[in-house]
């Protein structure tokens, strides 16, 4: 962010780091840290020096990507770190953070912002001694005591700086600003105003896409995911965002043109064979291929009936909650229990790994904004339930005649409570749904499983 954006809010000074800028010395000074596939592995809290950001911060903490367009503003190689470093930290400690990373390269645009986004993400899979979950934006972030004295911020920073610099030579100059929100330096009162304007920010940034999916005939499909879930394909059209949040058609798209033989490849729709469904012959082909010829047949507007897999990296899921016939929201930060009386973390374990779980679909915050959100299973009118920060996030796309009549945590977790809420307010689904006022269960197929014509 620029400092104009942020000039109400007084940020402390830190300390500057310049990396080497030379190509043949990106990568000096970092040979003392494990980098790839086989230094991916868990910090278990017990292990932690540090954690930044995750539920404890309830993540109000962020990761900005920013492309400027203009030549002169970004600073080449340039870090500014305020606050603590790992090794100076009490092992243990745990802080809010706001990470702007900021680049700068003729002819890169906006379009090309979620490419840089997923290739940063790519190249911190695999920093020994790290470990990160959530999304991009909200992440959590945890560093191992074993790499006390090697690894720093700074250097981290740096990974990220030689492996961009090496991936996309487009990039000429990216610079980083990371603020380490312990007590010192302001702590949750510095970062949660910083996080604010930071996610105004991303919003403003989001490319107002006008297309639908009836305007192309080729969807992207991501296999990223694999290494985790075998089975597992996402299909990305204008109108569905991947639950993992980060990559939208447009980015989809970029990422093809700049990395053809990567993870990302075209999938031609083909026959639409149910448009409220969102089922397409095209898009059956080419994940019964990807997946190992596993998964026959998807619905892509729908958590209930054939749905998309699930690897691990949602967001948020949707799922099917049987004594109200009626489908529940969840987002990964939220930690109470959900009408199905387990938590998040639970049903993230139960429906993750690239099967097809009828009932449930990884979701992203993004994904609810789009007008084809579970269209298939009769959009917002069969959203019964979701945490009450959640709906205050998405506010803006629920239909507002239905808005005061989703329960959240706050008026009813158990199904039994939820029937009373959803009938006393007349939610839709009685009407629509329910049959002389009493839900109809539906006989939901065990994961693979066929639904009965
Ligand atoms: S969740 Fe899907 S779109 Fe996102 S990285 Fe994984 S496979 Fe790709
Ligand atoms: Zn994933």
């Amino acid at each position: 962010m620029s400092e104009a954006e942020t000039a109400e809010i007084k940020i402390p000074k830190g300390r500057e780091y310049q990396f080497p800028t030379d190509p043949d010395h990106l990568w000096d000074g970092l040979n003392d840290i494990g980098l790839g596939i086989r230094w991916v592995a868990e910090v278990k809290k017990a292990d932690m020096q540090v954690e930044l950001s995750g539920p404890k911060w309830e993540y109000k903490s962020y990761t900005i990507l920013e492309v400027i367009e203009e030549p002169g503003i970004v600073r080449d190689g340039v870090m500014t770190l305020i606050g603590p470093d790992i090794h100076e930290v009490e092992p243990g400690s745990s802080f809010p953070s706001a990470w702007d990373i900021r680049v700068y390269g003729k002819g890169i645009t906006q379009r090309h912002r979620e490419y840089i986004e997923r290739q940063m993400s790519m190249s911190l899979h695999g920093v020994e001694g790290y470990m990160a979950f959530g999304s991009f934006q909200a992440p959590w972030m945890r560093f191992s005591k074993s790499i006390v004295g090697r690894l720093t911020f700074p250097k981290l920073c740096q990974i990220v700086y030689a492996f961009i610099k090496t991936v996309i030579p487009q990039v000429e100059a990216m610079d980083f600003r990371w603020i380490i929100g312990s007590e010192e330096v302001g702590g949750m009162k510095l970062i949660e105003p910083l996080y604010k304007l930071g996610i105004q920010r991303l919003k403003a940034q989001e490319l107002a896409t006008t297309l639908e999916d009836s305007d192309v005939d080729v969807f992207y499909g991501c296999t990223i995911c694999k290494s985790l879930a075998p089975n597992h394909v996402c299909v990305i059209t204008p109108s569905q965002i991947p639950y993992c949040g980060i990559l939208s058609y447009n980015g989809a798209q970029v990422t093809i043109e700049l990395d053809p033989e990567g993870y990302i490849f075209r999938m031609p729709k083909g026959e639409c064979k149910n448009e409220l469904m969102g089922s397409y012959t095209g898009v059956d082909e080419a994940v019964y291929e990807r997946s190992n010829r596993q998964i026959k047949h998807v619905n892509i507007f729908s958590a209930i009936k054939y749905p998309t897999t699930n690897c691990g990296c949602f967001e948020g899921a949707a799922f099917y909650i049987p004594e109200v016939d009626g489908i529940g929201l969840a987002v990964r930060r939220y930690i109470g229990v959900t009408p199905l009386g387990i938590k998040f973390s639970r049903l993230a374990g139960t429906i993750s790994g690239g099967s097809q779980n009828h009932g449930n679909k990884g979701v992203s915050v993004r994904s609810m904004q789009s007008k084809t959100f579970l269209k298939g299973d009769g959009g917002w009118t069969r959203v019964v339930w979701m945490p009450a920060d959640l709906k205050k996030e998405v506010a803006e796309y629920i239909p507002e005649e239905i808005y005061d009549k989703i329960a959240t945590e706050q008026d009813a977790i158990d199904p039994k409570d939820l029937k009373e809420f959803l009938k006393k307010k007349n939610h839709p689904i009685v009407e629509k749904y329910w049959k002389n006022g009493e839900p109809v269960p539906l006989k939901v197929p065990p994961p693979g499983g066929e639904w009965p014509d």
